[in-house]
């Protein structure tokens, strides 16, 4: 028989259970014992969910108070000396690490927090020092375990693999290489799968990710001698792989010491065939075929008829499963009540997702049931519906991208010849100031939104309120002499969500959080169909702003690739195509906003970095679209209007080109972290338009000195010439509080008064 199982199921609980019991716990609300037993409740219900739906091995070790990463460093030992004394076993030293403190213990700087391959998932970076020692401390993990083994469940407990957590470890201090650590690391695997085998586990899954990534020779050749020593153990194991195709690390994986490979079928579609033809004959092949990270519903008729003919090479050896952990789908689509039936149907979240995984398992196994052969026909009905829905095909909208010309990705003129007219029209001085967008948004502005969505003020008195807030913003800021200006974007809740909402093709739900990191959740939109815009989305607000002032005041939209990665993408059509879609709607808005008389448009691109492929090889083709789709939603402007962009981060080395190609007139950028070393790749590459190279760190309460904003922007202008440089913060203020906001920004003017006086 075919065995069915995930990888892991999300672990916020469906009504986000977890998320409000741990912000109970650190605000004093609960004690230590209330929070345990609400995740000793989260995670029986994830395991029986699972068991209800028919898998037949339930995951345990997937759960994490605060991020799985984290769970392991702990039980390594791995927590650095500035947290004291502390005990593995205490989730009062989990959440220390985590954010710095927790109900117990004493404060200290929290570690570094950062992206989970290509997810939105972040983790806590395990920091690992010259002759680093790990001391084993699995009390938790084997508390789980019995737990799920006390209810009677299949139990298969799940670890992150050495090499991976290693790799995603960050060196402090004297520099190393990492793999030297790997001898002192794999004997407490070697425990861990001990310990668990005496407790009468079968099998145990192993997760390397690393596996989809271009890994060093050094790293690849680690692999096998690891897996060696962990062999030597009576319990069987399946190594997990993820997010991506093996690539050239196929070879590799299929031959090492373990009992079971996972891969990811539905990112690796096209390895299936070597992965039969490779993988030695003792070995169990988990196909993960339901895609673990987006939220369509599975073609079950498909996927039976794939899985039927792996079966017949593999009989037994085949186990179906889940593409990654459950972790990045919303857990229950039942809560959905709001979204139509039709709809309903093509949309699958983790419980149900596990139902299809156990429907495919009975359906190659032969003892599918009646309801089992429902489910096919009701899966070929969504399918079929689904294909031809008007909501999701939209001929007109296709034909817009079909006639996509050539010059409409590019600006009319270079920068160079852009350049003058847009001083002319803006007569801006030199180190112009600015801001990222947003200001702070009180609690009253939230009250306010909050209040107009459930219908409890009307549109008149919301939009009164918005406008009021927009005058004061710019009272602000016009008291504090900045020179170029924003309206605050109050209106705003989330700036994906706000686009999501007023374009056609996005579809919303009520409960679809999925967790971003620690007790934050996200709920992304859905890319339901193609995508247009019914009417013009900000042009009312910025044009009441610029109203308000003689000073210019930028409009402020999210650019293409920013909407896209943050919204569940379609499958049935290539990502490129959505972005696109997206591109020629703001297109059309940036063109309506400057015919309101907008003069400086700023289009948000935050997360194109963030959507490189986990591949090198794919990152020309995925940059191409994603520039392409920029330029194409800033190509309609006149020469003298100036095209502005933000991006939250500051690596720019490897990509600058695909940077420049973007060719906005001004961009502004995270820097005063790496002290304007980052302006090294803008040098090198004789970046052309201008930078606003950000001068503090919003995301600190800390209010810089005039004297250090000078110093940053004095080494900015020896990198590049000061007619090039602007003068702004990171990032968008809505975090900070007025006061704080008044007296950075009070500071950072006089700063780019003393630069201009001195040039
Ligand atoms: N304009 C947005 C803001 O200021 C940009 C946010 C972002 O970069 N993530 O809030
Ligand atoms: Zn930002």
């Amino acid at each position: 028989m075919s065995v069915s199982h995930t990888l892991g199921f999300p672990r916020i609980g469906n009504k986000r259970q977890l998320k409000f019991a741990v912000e109970a716990y650190w605000q004093g609300k609960i004690t230590q014992q209330q929070l345990l037993e609400e995740g000793q409740q989260v995670r029986a219900s994830n395991w029986q969910t699972q068991q209800q739906a028919g898998l037949d091995y339930i995951p345990v070790g997937d759960f994490a108070w605060y991020d799985h990463v984290l769970n392991h460093s702990l039980m390594f030992g791995a927590i650095p000396e500035r947290f004291g004394d502390a005990s593995a076993t205490d989730i009062d030293t989990l959440f220390r690490m985590a954010r710095g403190q927790a109900p117990s213990g004493q404060p200290a700087a929290a570690c570094e927090m950062t992206k989970w391959f290509n997810t939105n998932y972040h983790y806590i970076v395990p920091e690992l020092k010259k002759n680093q020692t790990f001391k084993l401390d699995s009390t938790l993990l084997l508390a789980e375990v019995k737990e799920a083994l006390a209810l009677g469940l299949k139990t298969k407990p799940v670890l992150l693999g050495p090499l991976t957590w290693l790799w995603l470890g960050k060196i402090k201090g004297e520099d190393f290489d990492k793999l030297s650590l790997l001898d002192d690391l794999v004997p407490l695997y070697a425990s861990v799968l001990s310990q668990l085998s005496d407790l009468g586990i079968e099998w145990v899954q192993i997760d390397e990710p690393i596996l989809s990534l271009d890994l060093p020779p050094s790293w690849q050749q680690a692999f096998e001698g690891t897996y060696n020593k962990l062999q030597a153990h009576p319990i069987k194991t399946l190594l997990t792989t993820y997010y991506g195709p093996l690539g050239d690390n196929l070879g590799l994986a299929v031959n090492l010491p373990v009992d079971g490979l996972h891969v990811d079928l539905v990112e690796g579609k096209e390895e299936i065939t070597p992965l039969l033809d490779r993988l030695p004959r003792y070995k169990v092949l988990s196909a993960g075929v339901v895609n673990g990270r987006n939220i369509w519903r599975a073609d079950l008729t498909r996927l039976t008829d794939t899985l039927a003919t792996v079966r017949e090479r593999l009989e037994d050896r085949l186990w179906v499963s889940s593409s990654c952990s459950l972790l990045h789908s919303p857990v229950d689509l039942d809560s959905e009540s709001d979204i139509n039936h039709q709809t309903r149907s093509w949309l699958a979240f983790a419980k149900q997702k596990c139902t299809e995984i156990a429907v495919l398992t009975r359906n190659i196994n032969g003892t599918a049931t009646a309801a089992d052969k429902a489910a096919l026909t009701d899966s070929d009905l969504a399918v079929a519906s689904k294909a031809a829905s008007s909501l999701i095909h939209k001929p007109a909208v296709q034909g817009r991208v079909s006639a996509l010309t050539e010059s409409m990705t590019y600006r009319a003129t270079p920068f160079k010849t852009r350049k003058p007219l847009q001083k002319e029209k803006l007569d801006l001085p030199l180190y112009p100031t600015t801001t990222i967008g947003s200001f702070p948004q009180t609690a009253d502005i939230r009250r306010t939104r909050r209040q107009f969505k459930k219908g409890e003020i009307s549109l008149q008195s919301y939009e009164t309120a918005m406008e009021k807030e927009i005058q004061t913003v710019l009272q602000h800021q016009e008291a504090l002499g900045l020179d170029v200006l924003v309206h605050g974007e109050p209106e705003r809740n989330d700036m994906v969500e706000y686009f999501g909402e007023q374009l056609d093709g996005f579809l919303f739900t009520g409960f679809g959080w999925v967790q971003s990191y620690g007790s934050r959740c996200v709920k992304p939109p859905i890319i339901l169909g193609d995508i247009e815009r019914p009417a013009p989305m900000t042009v009312k607000w910025s044009q009441f702003a610029q109203q308000q002032t003689s000073k210019p005041v930028k409009g402020m939209l999210t650019g293409p690739v920013t909407i896209l990665r943050w919204s569940f993408p379609r499958e049935d059509i290539d990502q490129s195509q959505s972005c696109l879609q997206l591109a020629l709607a703001l297109r059309d808005e940036v063109v309506d906003l400057e015919s309101a008389g907008i003069d400086i448009i700023q289009i948000d691109e935050p997360a194109i970095r963030e959507g490189l492929p986990l591949r090198k090889k794919d990152w020309a083709t995925y940059l191409d679209w994603a520039v392409k789709s920029f330029r194409v939603s800033a190509g309609g402007v006149k020469d003298s209007t100036q095209i502005h962009t933000h991006m939250c981060y500051s690596d720019f080395n490897e990509i600058i080109e695909y940077i420049a190609a973007m060719d906005a007139d001004v961009i502004s950028i995270e820097a005063s972290r790496s002290d304007m070393e980052l302006l090294n790749a803008f040098e090198q590459f004789h970046y052309p338009n201008d930078i606003g190279p950000g001068v503090y760190d919003i995301h600190s309460p800390n209010v810089p000195e005039s004297s250090s904003i000078t110093t940053l922007m004095q080494k900015a202008a020896e990198h590049l010439p000061p007619e090039q440089l602007w003068v702004n913060p990171d990032c968008g203020l809505k975090t900070r509080s007025w006061p704080e906001v008044d007296a950075a920004l009070k500071n950072m003017v006089a700063a780019a008064k003393t630069l201009r006086s001195c040039s």
